[in-house]
């Protein structure tokens, strides 16, 4: 897969449930309600969400369970926990379902946005990082970068 073209390759929404449903039956697992719920959150929120939030906008949904859910998605590769700067762990559907993009991060309280960069910087980014790997004897396959600085809100 070329990563110049990853910025448009993405699973429909229409399409979302029958590709975690796949992806879940693969590891011998079902797509349970409660699975259900957590996938449509993190479909819907556009930014890597924390449990705290998860659990907002699940309701009904323990937080054992959701930990427990959270788990399986992402040992299904749906689901992948966002580094960020402070102690909550955030969460989000995998690139395969929302396309590439790349995360600010607030450096004093940690929230994330996603952010997607135009094809064109995209592929000026990947020229540059590929000859920087190749010096290195490294073969690139893709890449990730979070922009760290300080939100609106705490500016
Ligand atoms: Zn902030
Ligand atoms: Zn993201
Ligand atoms: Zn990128």
């Amino acid at each position: 897969m070329g990563s110049s073209h990853s910025a448009h390759e993405h699973v429909a929404a229409a399409d979302i449930a029958h590709h975690v449903a796949t992806k879940l039956s693969d590891i011998g697992q079902r797509f349970t309600s409660g699975r259900k719920m957590i996938v449509e959150a993190l479909a819907s929120a556009q930014r890597p969400l924390s449990i705290p939030e998860i659990l907002q906008s699940t309701k009904g949904l323990a937080q054992s369970s959701a930990y427990r859910n959270l788990t399986v998605l992402e040992n299904a590769g749906v689901v992948v926990r966002v580094i960020t700067t402070d102690e909550w762990a955030r969460f989000e559907l995998s690139e395969d379902i929302t396309g590439h993009h790349h995360h600010m991060v607030c450096s004093m309280c940690g929230a994330v946005d996603d952010v997607r960069i135009p094809d064109t910087i995209e592929d000026q980014l990947d020229a540059a990082l590929a000859k920087v790997a190749a010096k290195a004897g490294f073969t690139m396959v893709h890449h990730r970068l979070d922009v760290v600085g300080v939100c609106r809100t705490c500016q």
